[in-house]
Order: structure tokens, then C-alpha cells, then sequence
């Protein structure tokens, strides 16, 4: 059977060069980068020279990065630490948005039970914050606006630039979540005004569990962790070599060929979009056009459900995702697509197929003809669609 993995936003197959060096660590580099001796060392010299390339693929400096355990910890551990500064000097407003990952959401509810306040600024029904609400939500006790690059189930990317010279202005900390951009979107955290950037290396044909955060020099981090000394007294743990060389490896490659992939992957994600809305009556695009990931593709099919659907293009060999992969299991709708005002029943319907450099025009060619077969196929056997479709909705 035809297989087309699309579901690229949740994870991404590693790249051969990423593979390679994480294969030559693993045998030959084994040693511990905290050790004296020339077996360690090597290690070292492994890990600092992949420390200088990701700083170099997103503006920063070598003293900048901080590796983790993923995209997970260094929310975790950015939101926690701007936190914990700004609780210091009696400031405990946080700005953020109702649709971030759970990894920052569920971090900002926690610090709300510990007193802080938080905004969530309305993403509104296209999917992007508006920058006067940005503003008027800012108060003389905001500590820290805490704003998602990109977003991982819709794919619209925010004015980052123009939120982070605001923070700039005004002295407050300003991190995002940027873990669906590096590697696909042009990154320079000097030039985009961004203090705290996480990332996480298996959302750009890099291993799982490892992660980076960018910590702006001057701001004062607080390690969450106690053990020994590494990444500079902050985040111990022996040092994970080759998952350091294989995100290295794997970011190297996407920014050097970033320009050619994103022209690729937006052609083919452009064509999915089109031809899916053509052929499929009540069709629904989340989140607007002007300003996406490259490879997003989100919809809704009122009358059916996403999970029956993603069973269905399971069978004929396409993986996707109906919202995202960290909320399958639950029967509520993504707080996503509820974020962008749909309806319970609409937002049920959702299907998000994430492409990447990796995925053919063969390939979508055959979600073009599949997809419309068993959304027809659903909507057959679906009493809600029966009731759409005699006016009764
Ligand atoms: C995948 C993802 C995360 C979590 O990253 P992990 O490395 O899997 O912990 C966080 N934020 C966004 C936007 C993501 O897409």
C-alpha cells in the first residue's frame, strides 16, 4: 500500500546527515563532554561546535543556547524563570494567547494558582493577534508576553518582530514558542527582538528529545534542575552528544536549504488547499492565508468527524492529524480551532495534514483524489450532514 506521511507538524522523519552523525557519536564519540580526558574532549569539541552552528542558523551567540530535553522543557523552563524574575520585583501579569501549545498553556495555569495574572489575547477567527489589543493588554506590572511563533495545528505565523520591539520598549521579557518555525522560517532573534526562543529538533528532520533554549545574555536563568555543572551551571544532566551533532546536522541542512523549501513545500501545501476546497462542498480553511507555515494545511468537513476521517485516510495509507497529536485521545475539540471561535460541531470536523521538503507532488496528488472519497464516504453515513443538507442547520 501507497504511503504519504503528512503529519510533519507532529513529528518529522530524520534526515540522513542528522542520522550519520548521531550514528558516528553514538560508536565512536562516546565519551562524557564533562571528562578530563581525550575521550571526553572529543565529545566536547562535538558539542561546542554544534552549539556555534545553531547559534549561527538564528542570530545568537554561542553563549546563548542551552540544550533540553525538547520544545516541552524550555517553555517550561523560560516561562518559569521570567516568571520567577518578574514575581521578584513585584510584577505578575504574563501576556500570552489562547492557543498556544499545552506546554505553554498548562505552564501558565500553573503560575496562575501561584498568584500570577495572565491575558490571553483572542487570536480572532483568522488565527493572528492584533497588535492594539497587544498593547492595550500591557500593564505596569507585565513581566513577560509569552507569544507562539507559529501556530502547530493552524499554521498562522505572528508579527513576531513587532510584539518583541514592543517588549523591548518597555522592558519586558518577551519569549516564543517558535518550535514549528526554526528550521522552516527565517530565524535571527537580534533583528526580531526576541529574548527567549524555544525549539526542538524533531520538528526539522532532527532526533526527539532534545531541545534548545535561546536565552538572551544579561537575562539572569535560573536552573530548575539540581545536579552537576553542565550547560554552564544551568540545565544539568550528562550532556546528550549525539542528539546535540544530529540537531546540528539536521539545522544546518534546513537553513541552508530553507529558501528552496519553503518555495516547494508552499506550492504543494498552495495546490492541497485549492483543490481540496474545489472539490469539497463546505470546506473550511483554518486560519488566514497571508502569513503561514510553509507545509500547514488545516481544515474543517462540517458533518463528519475528524477522528472517523483520520481512521479512514489511515486505511488508505495517509497519516494526518485531526488538530493536533499531544490532544488526540480526549474527545474535546481542539482548544485550537475553539480559540478561532468555530463551533463545538464544526471544530469536530477538523483534519490537519502538515507537509514538509520531504513529500512528493505524487503524493498529493493522491490526498486530492482520496481525501474528497472518504469525506464523501463519511458524510453518507452522517445524520448531521443528512440535516445540513436539507436546511435544517
Ligand atoms: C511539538 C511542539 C512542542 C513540543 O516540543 P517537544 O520537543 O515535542 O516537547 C511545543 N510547541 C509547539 C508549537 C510544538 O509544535
Amino acid at each position: 500500500m501507497k504511503t504519504v506521511y503528512a503529519d510533519n507538524a507532529a513529528t518529522t522523519a530524520l534526515c540522513p546527515e542528522a542520522l550519520e552523525v548521531m550514528v558516528n557519536c553514538l560508536k565512536d564519540n562516546y565519551g562524557n563532554a564533562s571528562s578530563m580526558h581525550h575521550s571526553g574532549q572529543a565529545a566536547a569539541e562535538v558539542v561546542l561546535q554544534a552549539r556555534q552552528d545553531i547559534a549561527d542558523c538564528i542570530g545568537a551567540d554561542v553563549n546563548e543556547i542551552y540544550f533540553t530535553s525538547g520544545g516541552t522543557e524550555s517553555d517550561n523552563w523560560a516561562i518559569t524563570n521570567a516568571a520567577r524574575l518578574g514575581a521578584k520585583k513585584g510584577k505578575k501579569h504574563i501576556i500570552s494567547t489562547s492557543f498556544e501549545h499545552h506546554a505553554v498553556l498548562h505552564t501558565l495555569m500553573k503560575l496562575e494558582k501561584e498568584g500570577f495574572e495572565v491575558t490571553y489575547l483572542d487570536v480572532h477567527e483568522d488565527g493572528y493577534v492584533r497588535i492594539d489589543e497587544f498593547k492595550k493588554a500591557i500593564k505596569n506590572e507585565t513581566c513577560l508576553v509569552t507569544i507562539m511563533f507559529a501556530n502547530n495545528e493552524i499554521g498562522t505565523v505572528q508579527p513576531i518582530e513587532e510584539i518583541g520591539a514592543i517588549c523591548k520598549e518597555k522592558g519586558i521579557y518577551f519569549h516564543t514558542d517558535a518550535v514549528q518555525v526554526v528550521g522552516h522560517l527565517p530565524v535571527n532573534v537580534k533583528e526580531q527582538n526576541i529574548d527567549m526562543l524555544s525549539f526542538s529538533a524533531h520538528k526539522f528532520h532532527g532526533p526527539k528529545g532534545i531541545g534548545v533554549l535561546y536565552c538572551r545574555k544579561g537575562i539572569p536563568l535560573i536552573s530548575f534542575m539540581q545536579g552537576g555543572a553542565q550547560e554552564r551551571n544551568k540545565r544539568p544532566g550528562t550532556t546528550n552528544t549525539p542528539a546535540i551533532a544530529a540537531t546540528a546536522a539536521a539545522l544546518k541542512k534546513s537553513c541552508a536549504e530553507m529558501d528552496k523549501n519553503i518555495a516547494y513545500v508552499s506550492a504543494l501545501r498552495d495546490k492541497l488547499i485549492e483543490e481540496i476546497v474545489k472539490v469539497i462542498p463546505r470546506a473550511r480553511v483554518n486560519g488566514g492565508r497571508t502569513a503561514r507555515l510553509p507545509g500547514n494545511v488545516s481544515f474543517c468537513f462540517e458533518g463528519i468527524e475528524g477522528e472517523s476521517l483520520l481512521l479512514y485516510l489511515d486505511l488508505k495509507g495517509i497519516c494526518g492529524s485531526s488538530g493536533s497529536a499531544c490532544t488526540s485521545g480526549s474527545l474535546d475539540p481542539s482548544h485550537v480551532l475553539l480559540a478561532l471561535g468555530l463551533p463545538h460541531e464544526i471544530a469536530h470536523g477538523s483534519l490537519r495534514l502538515s507537509l514538509s521538503e520531504y513529500n512528493t507532488e505524487d503524493e498529493i496528488d493522491y490526498i486530492i483524489e482520496q481525501l474528497p472519497l472518504v469525506v464523501n464516504r463519511l458524510r453518507d453515513m452522517s445524520p448531521v450532514w443528512e440535516r445540513i443538507m436539507k436546511g435544517e442547520n
